[in-house]
């Protein structure tokens, strides 16, 4: 059976030139960048190419970029390393969106319980939230803003450079989990007015397990991991070379074809969701143009986004409905009712996360599958005939 791949938000293929890069670091290059002799210096020089990649992909300073572990490790050290230093200035008020990625909202719960104040904003219906509410809500005691670049389930993109140019007018640390936007949309960390960047290879066609995190000069950054002097003394460990080299090689040429790889993709996305909008009762979640290339995100009345994916996966089909962090439980998904979707509805949803690698056949074989397994579904669903006889109200 042929496998039409559209998960690309939680995860995406390795490109050749990324598995390339990586090969000759796991072979011949295996020194320890910290040793003196030529094997290590070889690796470290490797290393340091690689922070320029990234560095230049971002108009950031090599020495603003501290490699991780991945999107979430970034994304944990900067807020708590903002709050911790913060605090020591007798701050601890922190605002955030009530839609941001789980590595984002845990850290925040945990930093509630240790005493800190979170403000959640509301986001609108279309999945974006203004910087005139950040502004709004940045009080005395305010040392951190944390607003995603763009959103994993519904694709809406903040106006970071807005939200970027309120928190330096006031002085508070802006940081932005940007791992769905860097390497699919522009991303400039000195126009966008951006104090820390939380990035990850994965979800641009490099390896898993290598983030990054952007740290502007002059901004604290605490050590997240105790040990040796890896990365500036800021994350101790050895260095995972090949992943790293390869992560920038990904980055780079992720970036460099952003301008063609968007145009196509947001062509392929438009098709997807205007044959996908012809279902009966079906909704587009999240704002249509501030809105990534890769994302089509759909609800459904009266069927499970459970269902669906199973019955899409028997044809081939690997889809999502939310994230890959919250599948597995029944709840729907936090992002959608951030939206103020219903739960109803919310329950019927549908995340399509397309890649370069995705062509025309796998958008006709998905204009053909869902609405078959949408019928399919809502003919077996109980709350649909309730609808369909009148004893329900349509809520789509
Ligand atoms: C995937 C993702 C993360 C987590 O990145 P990992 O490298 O998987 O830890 C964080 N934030 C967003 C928005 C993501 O999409």
């Amino acid at each position: 059976m042929r496998i039409v791949y559209v998960d690309n938000a939680a995860t995406t293929a390795m490109s050749d030139k990324a598995i390339s890069a990586m090969t000759p670091y796991l072979k011949e290059i295996y020194g320890n960048p910290s040793s003196l002799h030529t094997s290590g210096q070889i690796a470290k020089e490797a290393l340091d190419e690689a922070r320029a990649r990234v560095a230049k992909c971002l108009n950031a300073d090599p020495r603003e970029i501290y490699f991780t572990s991945c999107g979430s490790e970034s994304d944990n050290q900067a807020i708590r390393s903002a709050a911790v230093n913060g605090l020591k200035k007798g701050k601890k008020h922190i605002i955030t969106t009530a839609f941001e990625h789980h590595a984002v909202l845990h850290t925040l719960k945990k930093l509630e319980k240790e005493g800190f104040d979170v403000t959640y904003l509301d986001v609108h219906e279309n999945g974006i939230i203004t910087a005139e509410q950040v502004e709004k809500a940045i009080r005395a005691d305010t040392v951190l803003v944390t607003v995603m670049y763009a959103n994993n389930e519904v694709g809406t993109i903040q106006p970071i450079r807005q939200i970027g140019e309120v928190c330096s007018k006031h002085g508070v640390v802006f940081h932005t989990d940007a791992v769905q936007a860097v390497g699919h949309i522009p991303v400039d960390v000195k126009a966008d007015n951006i104090d820390m960047l939380s990035l990850s290879a994965h979800k641009f066609h490099g390896p898993k397990g290598v983030g990054a995190l952007y740290c502007k000069r002059g901004i604290a950054l605490n050590t997240f991991i105790e040990g040796g002097a890896q990365e500036r003394g800021r994350r101790a460990g050895t260095e995972n070379i090949a992943g790293i080299v390869s992560a920038s090689v990904a980055l780079e040429e992720a970036c460099e074809n952003i301008a063609v790889n968007s145009k196509k993709l947001s062509a392929l996305r438009d098709k997807i969701i205007d044959g996908l909008l012809k279902i009966p009762h079906s909704r587009l979640n999240g704002d249509r143009v501030h809105r990534l290339p890769a994302n089509v995100n759909m609800c459904f009345e009266g069927i499970e986004g459970e269902g669906l994916l199973l019955l899409l996966d028997d044809k081939g089909i690997c889809a999502s409905s939310g994230s890959a962090c919250t599948s597995g439980s029944l709840d729907p998904s936090h992002v959608l009712l951030a939206l103020g979707l219903p739960h109803e509805v919310a329950h019927g949803s549908l995340r399509i996360s397309l890649s370069v690698y995705n062509t025309d056949e796998d958008a006709e074989a998905i204009l053909k599958a869902v609405p078959q397994v949408v019928e399919y579904l809502r003919n077996m669903s109980p709350v649909w005939e309730e609808l369909k006889k009148g004893e329900r109200k349509h809520l789509i």
